[in-house]
């Protein structure tokens, strides 16, 4: 992972000719130069050249980027100010700590085998008393004030199960990689594995996995019908996202490590997941993250990284899903509702990140829907990863825009395929007072649209 004096040439390659204002999300809502790519770009420079320190007022500016890519994206000289904002941020957390709080959830909670799924599961035994459920808005509403939680956002619940508990998979006993795991729950009988077929390692991620278990669901429903064979392995952790753009390189880098080692014990010929923000870490981050890490570890995240495909461009590009297929999985539903209009919100991690636009549209018509565009769907939805958390109302003002595109649509559904965009976007429409229904692209797929 480059270190902020590693960007020095790159962000003087800046010829502040404020392409990346037009575009910037939080420029568009602050309209002040720091809050701009090519302010923050500067800052940093400043920093470098020791003209400013690491103040408050430095670290709130830093914080105020969504890394929505669309600045690099823009960039007729290819600075990459969204990299040079994350390794300010990580320069922050190396000089000045992170927040207590926020490190100890990081560093101690995250990255923890057990002590993870132990506090969600806490949590979700103790939701009933911390938030109301809004059935109505298929969400929940804080009951009382809550660090952190505005009253007005729509939480999502966390599931009485989680994904992992119910699917995931002991390795296979050693020297037979091949077809004989098992998995670990009652579930065993559902999805078999076929050593002809194309071996899946499926990773849920942490939305998909305490929050939206569906989409795991319906993501091994649509493997398994376009002929592969899924394999949930145990000890999948956090992808490391969220530690990465806090600045917490070293448990981004003990994350990576471990999803390393659970993977490995598996034969795969690809690793997917249903969440592009993972999908783009998992590929390219990691490598980044463990560049340092010496010549073996080097090699084998190579390997890792060479099988991820996001579950978007693995449908359509590796297992070539057919209408075919899809009718076998859903008899009923040849033409799903031809009146069905959908409308499609390109995730920053999956289009800029990865440069995945068509597959997942390709899915969408494949499912039967019609498709209407929006104006702008690869604007972003304001969520950042903490950044809704710490900057609510900042967020949801950079998700109006996006929730007034779909509005203006007339769709009935909007599908997406991160579900962290999805948990974002369906605030927004229920602030803006709009019933559009919120899916997953795979959802679509498995039909699971009447889940909400
Ligand atoms: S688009 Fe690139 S070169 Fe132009 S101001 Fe922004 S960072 Fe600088
Ligand atoms: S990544 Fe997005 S929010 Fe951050 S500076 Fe670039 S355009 Fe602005």
């Amino acid at each position: 992972m480059k270190d902020l004096k590693q960007f020095s040439d790159e962000i003087n390659k800046c010829v502040l000719c404020g392409t990346c204002r037009g575009v910037c999300p939080t420029f568009g809502v602050i309209n002040r130069e720091p809050a701009s790519a090519r302010g923050k770009a500067a800052l940093c420079g400043a920093y470098l050249n020791k003209e400013i320190e690491l103040s408050d007022v430095f670290i709130k500016q830093m914080n105020e980027c969504v890394q929505c890519m669309a600045c690099k994206t823009a960039c007729p000289n290819d600075v990459n100010v969204p990299d040079i904002i994350l390794s300010a941020r990580a320069e922050i957390a190396k000089e000045k700590g992170l927040p207590f709080v926020k490190s100890f959830i990081l560093g101690n909670i995250l990255d923890s085998a057990r002590l993870m799924p132990a506090t969600m599961k806490f949590a979700s035994k103790l939701q009933g008393f911390l938030f109301k459920d809004v059935p109505e808005e298929s969400g929940l509403h804080r009951r009382f004030p809550l660090p952190l939680i505005d009253e007005r956002r729509l939480v999502p619940p966390l599931a009485e199960r989680f994904f992992l508990e119910v699917r995931s998979q002991k390795p296979a006993p050693a020297g037979n990689k091949h077809g004989s795991e098992a998995r670990s729950q009652e579930n065993s009988s559902q999805f078999t594995v076929h050593s002809s077929r194309p071996r899946i390692g499926f990773f849920a991620g942490c939305l998909i996995n305490y929050m939206l278990p569906s989409i795991g669901e319906a993501s091994l429903k649509v493997l398994e019908s376009a002929g592969a064979s899924v394999i949930v392995p145990l000890d999948q952790h956090c992808c490391g996202m969220p530690a990465l753009g806090s600045g917490d390189i070293e448990t981004a880098k003990s994350l990576a490590l471990k999803n390393l080692e659970a993977f490995e014990q598996y034969e795969l010929d690809y690793i997917t997941t249903a969440c592009a923000t993972c999908s783009d870490g998992l590929k390219r981050r990691f490598k980044e993250l463990l560049y340092d890490e010496g010549e073996d570890v080097r090699k084998r995240v190579e390997r890792f990284s060479s099988k991820v495909r996001d579950i978007t461009e693995l449908l359509i590009n590796e297992l070539r899903i057919t209408n075919y297929e899809l009718r076998i999985l859903n008899p009923k539903s040849e033409i799903r509702n031809p009146k069905s209009i959908v409308t499609y919100h390109d995730p920053c991690h999956l289009r800029r990140g990865q440069g995945i636009a068509d597959e997942p549209r390709e899915l969408i018509e494949m499912s039967g829907a019609k498709l209407k565009e929006m104006s702008h769907p690869c604007r972003c939805c304001g969520l950042g990863g903490s950044f809704n958390i710490t900057n609510y109302d900042f967020s949801m003002e950079i998700n109006r825009n996006k929730a007034e595109d779909i509005k203006n649509t007339g769709a009935d559904i909007v599908a997406t395929a991160c579900p962290g965009c999805m948990i974002q976007i369906k605030d927004g429409l229920h602030q803006l007072g709009a019933d559009t229904k919120v899916v997953h692209v795979v959802e679509l797929l498995a039909d699971n649209t009447n889940r909400q």
